[in-house]
């Protein structure tokens, strides 16, 4: 199954993560998926560096 976003918004990040390895903010999200927990997980990659890191975000309610 296949779950394409076309829609790709310039809106910032609500909550900016920093690079740990660099400190940048620039990451690019790699893939998002939706847990069976109701909250959203977030693969990013540092366009910096190369830094993988995953978020988890809750949906509000
Ligand atoms: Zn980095």
């Amino acid at each position: 199954m296949s779950e394409t976003t076309t829609t790709r918004k310039r809106d910032p990040e609500p909550r900016g993560i920093l690079c740990p390895k660099c400190g940048c903010a620039h990451f690019e999200v790699i893939y998002t998926r939706r847990i069976p927990d109701g909250a959203i997980r977030r693969r990013r990659e540092c366009r910096h560096c190369g830094r993988r890191v995953t978020t988890t975000e809750r949906m509000g309610g």
